[in-house]
């Protein structure tokens, strides 16, 4: 944990119960749905290690890590019928380790392309935050897919 670090924040929230978008803890990370939704089922994988590089992780710690986030881009699939799955970890803005794992349909930006072709003041615009209600019926879809995918890959 750093005190400047605003995923360590999230996750301080998230062992304080106080992080409405908590899906699930897995045993490397945290599955959250995004702040934002303009690209509905938009969830986050944050590591909770405060590490700024895949390659700076434990590699034991690191593979897991990798197959968690491929499970939880499987079960947003499932959740959030996707037609396509994107998938990035950048870290320019919060340099500790989180994956952007997004559910992406036919039609949703302006030509197909990444989800950075639409503009950012649209994209993260305050009323893409979803509404109580839809946070609850996303989070419970979500965790109705995870465990779909981690009785599948439990045999
Ligand atoms: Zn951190």
């Amino acid at each position: 944990m750093t005190n400047d670090c605003f995923i360590c924040q999230r996750i301080a929230l998230i062992k304080a119960n106080k992080n409405p978008y908590l899906v699930r803890e897995l045993p490397t990370g945290y599955v959250v749905l995004a702040d934002t939704q303009y690209f509905r089922g938009y969830t986050l994988f944050l590591a909770k290690e405060h590490v700024t590089e895949l390659h700076l992780m434990d590699p034991a710690v690191k593979i897991q890590f990798l197959k968690e986030m491929s499970w939880v881009s499987e079960a947003c699939a499932i959740a959030f019928k996707a037609d396509k799955m994107n998938i990035e970890m950048l870290g320019n803005g919060d340099s500790h380790a989180h994956w952007h794992i997004l559910p992406r349909h036919n039609g949703d930006t302006p030509q197909p392309g990444p989800i950075w072709w639409v503009d950012p003041a649209i994209m993260y615009a305050d009323n893409t935050a979803p509404a109580p209600d839809d946070l609850l019926t996303m989070k419970k879809d979500l965790n109705q897919a995870l465990d779909e995918i981690l009785q599948k890959y439990s045999r």
